[in-house]
């Protein structure tokens, strides 16, 4: 392994005020957990730092917030006995040591007070359980009872103890484990992977908030197929998404088959996220196909089809998040509309006029360019001439784009006559007319009837008026 200076992660002012106040109260303190293992694998500044110490770790950060020339307000967490001061942009949490023991209902154990070793035995991986020491007498001394460094070297994960009790004690370590192989591309222990495996039913334990965190890491990772396929192989993919791995499989008829879309799915999930890191739009990716599964039928003399999955799995989407426990917010919207939009593109590429240009940024308003983001990724043929062929089709979309947007402004339309300048006109009080009045006008712009702007807009409203006989 690399030799590196412990004593180098701790240079950073804010080891020396925590080493301080350990030697001011006499009391045990170490960096352990995440922080560690982070610095060890060189993974960039750290956002949180835990600190554990054999005593109370709430009269620890007191101290720790005295030192510090700030002095940070601590926020204390009784419930637990833990406290949390923030440094700079690192949140620091205080805590005591303590041992572990768990009940078959629940993932929250009860709690006594115990040494470093019993801490470093509750944690749930041998990479996650490296302490480093901030005391006098060995300041700088990497505490790694169960060779996580060996295996941060090899890229293991492994528990402590049994995985079997490690898992069952708490199903999230299993949500966890599989996080942690996707972000930090680790090879989960055969034994821990079995234990996930025959544990996962508990899954059922465990909020949907937190498996969403979870779930939202791995989905984040530079690769997100592998915590996926993990999560697939484990059985907890189908738990968490059954709509997903439904889509797993192919079906013949006539021998004819349709693609694997559970497979494609992972492979469109893993390009979005080399093109970039909003989540949304990784969301989008995983779930685009979801409909598909529910729409399937085969049809004689045609095939294999899946008409309306945009629709339907637009309206999964919702369902989805809604089971899950996520917010139903302006996010769940956006997923729902690159689900419904996500065949439009492809149909513009061959299509020679602008109105359905036009219809589709007037649809897809400013999230146009994720949306074609997200058909690009969506090409997974393993055909070199064909996948050319489809990327320079979007790159002919992307140019029509461009063209009409330029032109005719429609990217955040706003209608040239509002309902106020019609029911002034023609002297109205609010009514059916006014409306059928705007779709006309919206429509004609959409067609390229009319341009997009106040005069010709009022001209076909005038138009229109005579015609409705106002
Ligand atoms: P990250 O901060 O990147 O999410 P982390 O390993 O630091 O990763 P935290 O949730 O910050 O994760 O937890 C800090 C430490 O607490 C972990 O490194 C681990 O030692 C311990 N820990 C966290 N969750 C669990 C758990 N469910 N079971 C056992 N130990 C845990
Ligand atoms: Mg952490």
């Amino acid at each position: 392994m690399m030799d590196i200076a412990y004593k180098d992660a701790l240079k950073n002012s804010l080891f020396g005020y925590i080493a301080q106040a350990a030697e001011e109260l006499q009391v045990d303190t170490y960096v352990i957990g995440g922080f560690v293992r982070d610095f060890i694998l060189q993974r960039g500044k750290a956002k949180d730092v835990d600190i554990v110490c054999v005593g109370s770790g709430i009269a620890l950060a007191k101290k720790v917030a005295s030192l510090l020339p700030n002095n940070p307000k601590v926020q204390i967490f009784k419930t637990y006995g833990t406290a949390m001061l923030r440094f700079e942009d690192i949140e620091v949490e205080f805590v005591g040591a303590r041992r572990e023991s768990y009940t078959e209902d629940s993932r929250n154990p009860t709690v006594e007070e115990g040494t470093l070793e019993d801490d470093q035995n509750r944690r749930d991986f041998t990479i996650n359980a490296l302490a480093i020491s901030l005391n006098k007498e060995n300041y700088g001394n990497l505490l790694d009872p169960f060779n996580g460094l060996e295996d941060l070297e090899n890229k293991i994960i492994r528990t402590p103890l049994n995985p079997n009790i490690t898992y069952s004690d708490d199903p999230l370590r299993m949500m966890r484990a599989i996080r942690f192989a996707s972000q930090l591309g680790f090879t989960i222990e055969k034994k821990s992977l079995n234990a996930i495996k025959k544990n996962a039913k508990r899954l059922e334990i465990i909020t949907k908030e937190r498996i969403v965190t979870e779930l939202n890491k791995i989905l984040l990772s530079p690769k997100p197929s592998i915590g996926l396929n993990l999560l697939f192989k484990t059985d907890l993919l189908q738990q968490i998404l059954p709509e997903l791995t439904n889509l797993q499989g192919v079906e013949y008829r006539n021998g004819q088959g349709h693609k694997d879309n559970f497979y494609h799915t992972l492979e469109v999930v893993d390009n979005i996220a080399k093109m970039t890191d909003n989540l949304w739009l990784r969301w989008t990716a995983l779930l685009h196909d979801i409909g598909k599964a529910p729409t399937k039928r085969f049809e004689q003399g045609i095939g294999w089809t899946f008409h309306g999955h945009e629709f339907k799995g637009s309206k999964m989407v919702y369902k989805i998040f809604k089971r899950l426990k996520m917010p139903l917010n302006d996010k769940m919207k956006y997923v729902q509309k690159l689900v419904l939009l996500s065949s439009r593109p492809i149909v513009i590429a061959t299509e020679v006029g602008d109105s359905a240009v036009r219809r589709l940024v007037f649809d897809a308003g400013d999230d146009i360019d994720d949306l074609l983001t997200h058909c690009e990724a969506d090409i997974t043929t393993k055909n070199p001439e064909k996948f050319k062929k489809y990327h320079n089709n979007f790159k002919i979309v992307r140019q029509k784009i461009k063209e009409v947007e330029e032109r005719d402004h429609i990217r955040n339309f706003q209608p040239p006559i509002t309902g106020e300048i019609i029911m002034k006109t023609y002297n109205l009080k609010p009514c059916r007319e006014i409306g059928i009045i705007k779709d006309a006008i919206k429509e004609a712009i959409l067609d390229g009837e009319i341009a997009n702007n106040y005069e010709e807009a009022f001209k076909f409203m005038q138009n229109k008026a005579t015609a409705l006989g106002l």
